[in-house]
């Protein structure tokens, strides 16, 4: 049965079109089971009925006329109760319909099975038999099985589908659902960008003339290594931060050689140079692919581009489509950075990715230019989107297909509403952000990962609130030394001279991996991550602490923080350690005789595990301070993986136990007398930010783009009025509730542009 099942529901998915693939499934699961009729109803929510969509043994002229509504006949029952339905004899059922034009009058046993995704259900498969009898348990199950299978791909299919067909449903605009990748709205016309040269098409060829194809791929190079040179400067005016490391690392890639002795050793082998390049390029890409690390899986794609960029210039191609409009939202099956360096002036408004995730360099580059993305959009064919006019929402994710006047017109109005904030909340950038009725509380940067901190002076943060240590980590085949690792965060302690740097020490496992320290575990997020890691490997763990010590001699300002801590002995452990490298790093430094000491840093631990909100008063007695990781202590508090979409809808940090895990926090923190802050995803957020700042968190720490805008909106509140606010939700027991109430009191505020722009 099994093989019978994967069978159907494979071929169900390879097949192109929609209705062909539905139709050899109800042929299939007939001769399957061994029945008379078998069939399919979709819904149409928008019609609020089941259309008759294949069958076999059913009418044929009925298929896509014969719908059934919601309430309706046997099919609407199943779909109402949400279970299958097992009737021996159909039409003698009081909710049996009479539909002449199906002929079904012969049909007496009728089974049928909701197909749901995602609690929503898509339509119904239904068999019948002449035979008045019960289908068996076993019959059932299968129906109930293949249902559920089925559900999965008809979802994909029906993304698919819902671009080609519909044309009755015209005045539907048809939805696209991929991953947020840079926030923002644009519309207008999609202008499909395929790469002018793809090294996937490249056929493999020898050649005897080695002298000249080496001196072809050393112009090629030299070529290639110019246009990262002029993209640098041409994007370095608009990017203050450092995410156009990405030309940096092409640049390196050619210049250690390594790339262009591989391709001359392949064209010595007899290779010409396309072929040569091909070779190397996919063998990289090949071993980055394999990689677990989704970051650094995506960076196959940076080979790619750098290698198709190296084939342009080996080709002598131009790098750009010719017929542009002025204005256009660019769409590839895998935007890469060096499109977006090529189009970025030429009018790009708005991206869409087929492939990528928010860590791709396309979506990083997207989001430090300001340019709307949506990565990840997953089974569309590229083809059928070129020309269309479409709404990129970059906060949702979602693309809007010949969307409809009403719906460009709310966009439009949101744009407006976008521009128009941006403008105010520049304005307060420079100033301290400090309540109307004077409460401070200060707000720090996230840095770390792609943004960079030489940003943040223009962004009026007044230090570091979390600096992530994993990426120094990522990038590489070993783990740094403590020379290398000294030297970059000197950099970062430098750049905030006098001002606090909160460097977090390595925070690997969970969904971060390192690709020379492979970790392979069936509950990653519950294992071997953080803190628990640096303690099994205390080289690991004082040659980091060593090499910030270092690098804070002569600054001051570093402050070191834990992650993961579950356990007053971790903590124990970590301090233990940190001194120890204290006491070496400062003897081998200072000398008796100069006056420059090596100061102690202040420690801190990350609350994300939510035992230790039950032990707040223990862990006092032994930090320096709390900073709470509202992203991962959500994730544990509900018990819902941060990372995974099926669960998405759950994870939620206003969720009630979220918002009252949060209060508890700083009432203990406060009675303890020990400075709290929060650095996870929630301080950026206005309605978060309110919430925090009532309850008495005295920092924030956000991404440098958020800022300016959370600065914003403590400027516009009374601290006594966001206590009553607080009051009112610490009372809501859903976080439906939370979020309705916080929407409206933003609108009463004046804030509800935040809310709308989905800021
Ligand atoms: C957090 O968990 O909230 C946090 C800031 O850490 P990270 O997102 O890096 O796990
Ligand atoms: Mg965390």
């Amino acid at each position: 049965m099994l093989t019978t099942l994967r069978r159907i529901v494979l071929e169900f998915s390879q097949e192109p079109e929609l209705k062909s693939a539905l139709l050899g499934m109800v042929g299939q699961v007939k001769k399957a089971m061994n029945t008379d009729c078998c069939s399919i109803y979709l819904a149409d929510y928008h019609k609020q009925h089941f259309l008759l969509m294949a069958s076999d043994g059913l009418a044929t002229d009925s298929l896509g006329q014969t719908s059934i509504g919601f309430s309706e006949g046997l099919v609407g029952l199943v779909g109402q109760r949400e279970e299958p339905i097992n009737i021996a004899n159909a039409q003698e059922h009081p909710h049996f319909i009479h539909a002449p034009e199906v002929h079904e009058d012969e049909l007496n046993a009728f089974l049928g099975t909701p197909i749901i995704h995602q609690r929503k259900v898509l339509g119904i498969l239904s068999i019948q038999q002449k035979q008045a009898r019960h289908f068996t348990e076993n019959e059932e199950a299968f129906l109930v099985t293949l249902s559920a299978q089925l559900a999965t791909a008809l979802s994909s299919a029906e993304i698919r589908g819902n671009l080609r067909e519909d044309h009755e449903h015209s005045q539907r605009p048809k939805q696209i659902k991929g991953i947020p990748g840079s926030s923002g709205v644009a519309i207008g016309q999609i202008a499909i960008v395929q790469p002018t040269a793809n090294l996937s098409t490249v056929s493999l060829q020898k050649s005897t003339q080695i002298e000249y194809e080496i001196q072809r791929i050393k112009c090629a190079i030299e070529k290639t290594r110019i246009d990262f040179e002029l993209m640098t400067k041409k994007l370095s005016e608009l990017i203050l931060d450092n995410s156009l490391d990405i030309f940096e690392m092409y640049k390196q890639l050619l210049n250690n050689a390594n790339i262009g002795d591989e391709v001359e050793n392949k064209i010595k082998q007899g290779w010409v140079a396309e072929s040569a390049l091909k070779l190397i390029i996919d063998h990289y890409v090949v071993q980055f692919e394999a990689i677990e690390d989704s970051y650094l899986r995506e960076r196959a794609s940076d080979v790619k581009d750098l290698g198709n960029r190296l084939l342009l210039n080996l080709q002598q191609l131009s790098s750009h489509k010719q017929d542009l409009d002025k204005e256009f939202i660019l769409v590839a099956e895998d935007v890469t950075a060096s499109m977006l360096a090529d189009y970025q002036h030429k009018g790009l408004k708005g991206l869409v990715s087929l492939s990528g995730s928010n860590n791709s360099h396309a979506a990083i580059l997207a989001r430090a230019l300001a340019i709307p993305a949506i990565m990840g959009v997953d089974g569309v064919p590229l083809g059928q989107l070129d020309q269309q006019f479409v709404i990129v929402d970059g906060y949702s994710g979602e693309l809007f297909i010949a969307p409809n006047d009403a719906l460009i017109r709310e966009y439009e109005h949101l744009i407006a509403e976008e521009f128009e904030l941006a403008d105010k909340v520049k304005k307060v950038e420079k100033l301290p952000a400090i309540t109307q009725d004077g409460r401070a509380i200060e707000l720090l940067l996230n840095a770390g990962l792609s943004s960079g901190f030489e940003q943040s002076k223009h962004v009026g943060a007044v230090g570091i609130g979390l600096y992530r240590t994993e990426i120094p980590f990522m990038n590489r085949s070993c783990f740094p030394s403590e020379q290398e690792q000294s030297i970059l965060y000197r950099q970062v302690l430098e750049s905030f001279s006098k001002q606090p740097v909160t460097m977090r020490t390595l925070d690997v496992g969970g969904d971060k991996s390192l690709p020379y320290f492979p970790i392979t575990e069936d509950n990653p997020f519950l294992g071997w991550r953080g803190i628990r890691i640096t303690l099994d490997h205390p080289e690991i763990f004082l040659v980091q602490i060593r090499a910030m010590m270092r690098a804070n001699y002569g600054n001051h300002n570093l402050e070191i923080m834990l992650p993961m801590i579950s356990s007053i002995e971790e903590v124990d452990e970590a301090t233990r350690l940190i001194n120890q490298a204290y006491y070496e790093v400062s003897s081998e430094l200072c000398d008796n005789n100069t006056t420059k000491r090596l100061t102690r840093p202040r420690i801190g631990i990350m609350i994300e595990v939510p035992s230790v909100i039950f032990q707040l008063r223990d862990f006092a007695q032994k930090v320096d301070f709390f900073s709470v990781g509202s992203n991962d202590l959500t994730q544990y508090l509900l018990a819902v993986d941060r990372n995974n979409s099926r669960v998405s809808d759950l994870y939620d940090s206003y969720h009630p136990a979220v918002i009252r895990a949060l209060n508890t926090i700083a009432e203990e923190s406060s009675k303890c007398l020990v400075p709290l802050s929060l650095c996870g995803e929630l301080a950026s957020e206005p309605a978060g930010a309110i919430l925090l700042l009532a309850m008495g968190y005295d920092k924030l720490s956000m991404n440098p783009h958020n800022v300016a805008r959370i600065k914003w909106v403590i400027r516009h509140i009374d601290f006594q009025r966001s206590k009553v606010i607080l009051t009112h939700v610490l009372s809501f027991s859903t976080a439906k509730q939370v979020h309705n109430y916080m929407n409206e009191q933003l609108e009463q505020i004046g804030l509800g542009g935040f809310v709308r722009a989905g800021m």
